[in-house]
């Protein structure tokens, strides 16, 4: 069973694409090994070599940092063999922590979803294959607005919670920015009977025209006032930062009041506005509400 406190605080970071970005990244990590995280994770490009990448900087963070890395994995292009390879290959590194989702298909993420012939359909198969293939703790993708492609609430719970059985430690959450949509599903699961720890994914949203592009990308409802502020503030970065910061810190202190298990950080390898949230956290003690 995972141990990594409560409440988790996490950061999440996405393998750099050349010289500059790994800078980015490696600047990152290191403001962020200052909150002494929980553990910090690694997402699983759609393809190509930027998954090579996600092996290479979980096994970086581990060799360099005082962190403990979770890489993220995905179903997506790979045969079951060569997922059996990848999750060997963590053992062999020493990455015991594995964040397990089915993935997008390639190119166009709203398209059919279309398994590899020798592979997976559902990351529930995945997070089996995970739990055979050594002493790793698992974490599972939940959804406070449901799955994108889930037909109805009822299904989409019913396949979240098959998910948990096959052998998940906990959950991390889509983005969202209504505090009620995480504690809806949080009920929801708990009718069905699980009782998987849930921990609320935080993005900031200081950025009008990125957060637009990414609430669509992963269909999280975007409240209309918080959009018409960051509209507004559209020229002004720093107005940006401060109404992005001030909505989120806001959200995430009532998701802990609520007795949500801890949060987990969008950082995008620029962290400034997750590091002001986590600092406003602190000094107003969200993080000791329980
Ligand atoms: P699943 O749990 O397999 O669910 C997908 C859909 O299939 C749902 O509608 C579900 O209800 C349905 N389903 C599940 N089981 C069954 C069944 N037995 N029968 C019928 N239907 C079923 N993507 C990346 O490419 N790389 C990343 O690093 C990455 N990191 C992420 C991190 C977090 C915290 C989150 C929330 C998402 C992340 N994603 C990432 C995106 C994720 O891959 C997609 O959202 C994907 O569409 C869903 O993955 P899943 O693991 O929830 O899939």
């Amino acid at each position: 069973m995972v141990t990594y406190g409560t409440p988790v605080v996490s950061f999440e970071f996405f393998p750099p694409k050349n010289e500059a970005g790994t800078r980015a990244l490696w600047k990152a990590i290191r403001q962020v090994e200052s909150c002494a995280p929980s553990f910090v994770s690694v997402t699983y490009g759609a393809g190509g070599s930027s998954r090579e990448r996600t092996v290479e900087v979980t096994e970086r963070i581990l060799a360099h940092t005082t962190l403990r890395p979770v890489a993220h994995l995905t179903a997506v292009g790979h045969s079951v063999a060569e997922l059996r390879r990848i999750v060997g290959r963590y053992a062999d590194i020493g990455v015991r922590d594995v964040l397990v989702l089915r993935g997008d298909p390639p190119g166009d993420p709203r398209g059919p979803w279309i398994p590899h012939p020798q592979g997976l359909r559902h990351a529930a198969e995945l997070v089996a294959l995970v739990r055979e293939s050594g002493d790793f703790s698992v974490g599972v993708a939940a959804f406070p607005e449901r799955h994108p492609r889930s037909p109805d609430w009822e299904s989409d719970i019913r396949n979240f919670v098959a998910k948990c059985r096959a052998g998940a430690d906990y959950a991390i959450t889509q983005m969202f920015f209504n505090a009620d949509d995480y504690l809806r599903l949080r009920d929801r699961v708990a009718a069905a009977g699980c009782d998987t720890p849930i921990i609320p994914e935080i993005m900031p949203a200081t950025d009008v025209r990125q957060i637009r592009r990414f609430a669509e990308l992963s269909d999280a409802a975007f409240p209309d006032a918080l959009a018409d502020r960051l509209e507004r503030a559209r020229d002004d970065p720093a107005e940006g930062h401060r109404i992005g910061v001030d909505h989120a810190t806001s959200m995430a202190a009532l998701l802990l009041a609520a007795g949500a298990p801890g949060l987990h950080f969008i950082t995008l390898n620029r962290p400034q506005a997750v590091l002001d949230i986590h600092r406003n956290l602190q000094t107003s003690r969200s993080f000791s509400v329980r």
